[in-house]
């Protein structure tokens, strides 16, 4: 089987520019799971303190949607992006035990740090495992649709910019002339936002057919807690039928089936009317009163 040991979720800026500090690793200790915290340098304006309380909320995150942090030992190791702010440059591990490196802006502010997405993104990887690459699209696309959720239910994130995100983004997703479907095209837009439309599909699907009883994270967690992390290596179709199993139907494979091998249209206005979303210059409204407006609270609650 071939290994796919590096997810790379923002390509380039990963040249390092920090030399490793020799202090001990920062423990932080969450919902099961144990992460080493290591810094390149201490050359940030904001103090230490503040970029591990970033890292023990994006965990705490994580540990809300899986029901656990997804794997008992992890490495992170933040490097300084000299004279830059924000965060950028997150790549995920699974040879050798989950770790992920990523790069934190010597000028970075404490709402850069409120603003990122991509230390969630990385350790909603850890929750799944590794698949052969042309099953890529599932890893990024299930981080890419999980990491918005998760930071909504620890309120990181407001329900609106959930969704908002999701109205404005998930286009990428659609096929283009001459897709091949998600297994056979392998372009940025089909891999992250493809992948994620796959996840909202499979979760509005499995709660309509169990009346909001179960969803996409009942799927998720069970493939997580019976082994499946990033230091795993399973065959797709391991994952999801278990996550069928674990939700009382086929959803998962049978929507595999539509997507995988061939272009699935799909009419996303008329999806968001369905789910009560309306975004209108970045203005987001919710309608009550629309027929999938119960499942969309129950994903994002
Ligand atoms: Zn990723």
């Amino acid at each position: 089987m071939t290994r796919r040991s590096v997810l790379r979720c923002l390509p380039g800026l990963l040249a390092a520019t920090t030399v490793r500090s020799q202090d001990a690793p920062v423990r932080i200790e969450m919902g099961g799971g144990v992460i080493e915290v290591t810094f390149g340098s201490d050359q940030f304006d904001l103090p230490r303190q503040k970029i591990v309380d970033w890292v023990t909320l994006c965990a705490r995150a994580v540990s809300s949607y899986f029901g656990r942090y997804p794997v008992s030992q992890a490495r992170l190791e933040i490097q300084t992006a000299q004279g830059r702010r924000g965060v950028s440059g997150g790549v995920t591990y699974g040879e050798g035990g989950a770790h992920t490196r990523i790069r934190v802006g010597q000028h970075a502010t404490e709402d850069d740090l409120n603003r990122d997405w991509i230390l969630t993104h990385e350790f909603v990887h850890y929750g799944f495992p590794s698949m052969d690459r042309d099953r890529h699209w599932i890893e990024e696309g299930s981080a890419t649709y999980v990491e918005p959720i998760a930071r909504a239910a620890v309120q990181a994130l407001p329900v609106e910019k959930v969704w908002g995100d999701m109205v404005r983004d998930m286009p990428q997703g659609l096929p283009a002339a001459g897709d091949q479907g998600l297994d056979r095209t392998h372009t940025w837009g089909r891999t992250y936002w493809g992948g994620a439309l796959f996840c909202l599909l499979a979760d509005v699907r499995i709660r309509q057919k169990t009346q909001c009883k179960k969803g996409l994270v009942d799927a998720l967690r069970a493939i997580n807690h019976a082994g499946g992390n990033v230091a795993s290596d399973w065959p797709i179709e391991k994952a999801l039928e278990m996550g069928d199993k674990a939700t009382g139907g086929k959803v998962l494979m049978t929507l595999y089936g539509e997507m995988g091998a061939k272009p699935m249209e799909v009419d996303l206005p008329d999806l968001w009317r369905q789910l009560g979303v309306e975004r209108q210059g970045g203005q987001i409204t919710f309608h009550a009163d629309a027929p999938l407006a119960r499942v969309r609270s129950a994903i994002s609650s």
